[in-house]
């Protein structure tokens, strides 16, 4: 029998739920997602032909608050994915104190190979077809994998044209003109970059130490930026298609080129020493912090044992399975792991929805310095649990959102166990 995402994902929760008293009611209500609509989507191309794709979205728990998790765009999209991120996002609201519970959506299509006016088709038709789900004090999306903020721009308008008023509140990650948030952009590298940042005396890692990133894209190419501007070194990168090793390290200017132009791997030829990395390859390259920042299951039983890195930080969803986490606890290897480390995202989309709901809007820095602190509040309180009871920091990140999440299960009573 395989086993699915979510079963793996589960994995999880029945480790964290070892370390606290529950009431069995608990478990019984996160096991399982609360619902996940399909839909197929039938767009007209540019050709004149017609073409479908399929859609989902998963509102996995609302006991917190309004479900909150991003779209993702990819062609290998599939429910057991988005019901899998729509837990992640539900543990990692909780993390992160965000008055929301967890959901996520997917198209399966590949998003490269439509042209723009395709694609704005597409996202009205996914809002179309949801809308009835969605809402802002029902379940709010945002960008994940393959979608920006062009995208929720076209879905919010829709949103509105759909409900007869401006609805802001119901997307977050929106282009500022349409009242999204200063910050949103790079705010899951930030999130993770503060983190990192805040642990370096405990993680032995600070300004100097080697970075390698798998995946360029926001969360990569922001983390690279923001590492690289206070004196780490990146020695490597990846995206779908290529990577370069540069052990003499590579400015994020150079890096930006290069994916504009002939690609990464073409910057093998004018740093010194450097040479093409297959993308495969990250995972063993020689560092002291590895960033995963693209798809999960990167790091698997197969290659776990090639990590040299001492710290990993997740900045993509799920990159570690967790046969992988075991091998690397083996090897004393840190995790900061995706509930926690990759939140910044979803914290500053709550901002963003906090700004739209009460009209008034903050300046970059106020979100910074509010962002860090969420961050450092969070992140200090998991540290000192994973220490306390001698867990990972993974298991910690779960303890600390699922005794938030009990405590509202127990708190909504018996006679109104699913809420909404
Ligand atoms: N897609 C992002 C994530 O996986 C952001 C979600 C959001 O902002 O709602 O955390």
């Amino acid at each position: 029998m395989t086993t699915s995402m979510l079963d793996q994902a589960l994995v999880r929760l029945d480790d964290a739920a070892q370390h606290l008293k529950l009431d069995p009611d608990v478990l019984e209500k996160l096991k399982y997602p609360r619902e996940t609509t399909k839909t197929r989507l039938l767009i007209r191309m540019d050709d004149g032909s017609r073409k479908s794709f399929m859609a989902w979205r998963c509102r996995y728990d609302d006991t917190r608050g309004p479900t909150k998790g991003g779209i993702r765009f990819h062609p290998e999209a599939s429910i057991d994915e988005v019901e899998t991120l729509a837990f992640w996002m539900t543990f990692k609201c909780a993390v992160m104190n965000l008055p929301y519970g967890g959901g996520k959506g997917a198209v399966q299509v590949d998003p490269r190979k439509l042209s723009k006016s395709e694609l704005e088709r597409l996202s009205r038709a996914y809002m179309q077809a949801f809308a009835g789900i969605i809402g802002p004090d029902r379940d709010i999306p945002a960008p994940d994998v393959y979608t920006n903020a062009m995208i929720m721009g076209w879905m919010a308008d829709e949103y509105a044209s759909i409900v007869g008023r401006v609805s802001p509140a119901v997307i977050t990650g929106k282009p500022i003109a349409l009242g999204g948030s200063l910050g949103r952009d790079d705010a899951t590298a930030r999130g993770g970059f503060y983190l990192l940042r805040h642990l370096e005396t405990e993680l032995g890692v600070g300004p100097g130490a080697r970075v390698a990133i798998q995946g360029f894209g926001n969360a990569g190419s922001h983390m690279a930026n923001l590492l690289h501007g206070v004196g780490y070194k990146i020695v490597a990168v990846t995206d779908s298609r290529s990577g370069i090793h540069a052990p003499g390290g590579v400015s994020y200017d150079d890096l930006i080129a290069a994916k504009q132009g002939a690609g990464l791997a073409s910057l093998a030829d004018s740093l010194p020493g450097a040479s093409v990395l297959s993308p495969d390859d990250i995972v063993g390259v020689d560092c002291d912090v590895l960033v995963p920042a693209a798809l999960e299951n990167l790091i698997h039983e197969g290659n776990a044992d090639t990590v040299k890195g001492k710290v990993v930080v997740e900045l993509a969803n799920g990159p570690i399975t967790p046969e992988a986490d075991a091998i690397l606890a083996k090897k004393g290897i840190i995790v900061l792991p995706d509930i926690l480390a990759n939140a910044g995202g979803v914290t500053v989309s709550y901002f963003e929805w906090v700004q739209n709901r009460q009209g008034y809007y903050w300046t970059v820095g106020e979100i910074h310095d509010r962002l860090k602190a969420s961050m450092e509040n969070e992140g200090r309180a998991i540290w000192l649990l994973a220490n306390d009871r001698g867990i990972s920091v993974r298991s910690a990140a779960y303890v600390h959102a699922l005794s938030r999440l009990a405590e509202a299960i127990e708190a909504h009573g018996t006679q109104q166990f699913f809420t909404s």
